[in-house]
């Protein structure tokens, strides 16, 4: 096997290149087709003032503001706390900060009734 050329590794730099560059603006088109919708409508992911400990929890157990899951989402979920009356975002018993009512975590639980 012989060394790639010159020629041959500035087209797998420039394809490379084309490829992150590429990713990018899918990511970026996914991140803005989210936080133009329910989810920047809603506000509730504003982990400002909360402890790292809290915003890792929120990390960790996966909480979104706007549920992938189309059945399951926190105005659904047994640990919700309903928002004040014209509050966009209301709360949770086992997550710290904002929630918004139409988010999900991996801690969903069946709401009774
Ligand atoms: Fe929402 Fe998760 Fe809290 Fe249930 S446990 S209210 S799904 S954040």
């Amino acid at each position: 096997m012989s060394a790639p050329t010159r020629r041959e590794f500035l087209k797998h730099v420039v394809s490379v290149g084309a490829l992150s560059i590429g990713a990018s603006a899918v990511l970026t088109a996914c991140g803005k087709k989210e936080g133009g919708g329910a989810e920047k409508a809603s506000g509730c992911m504003d982990t400002t003032g909360l402890a790292e400990g809290d915003i890792k929890m929120r990390e960790s157990n996966a909480y979104v503001d706007v549920s992938p899951n189309k059945d399951k989402n926190c105005e659904n979920c047994a640990l919700y706390k309903p928002a004040a009356a014209g509050a966009a975002c209301g709360g949770c018993n086992v997550l710290k900060g904002p929630i918004a009512p139409k988010g999900y975590c991996n801690l969903w639980a069946k709401k009774a009734g």
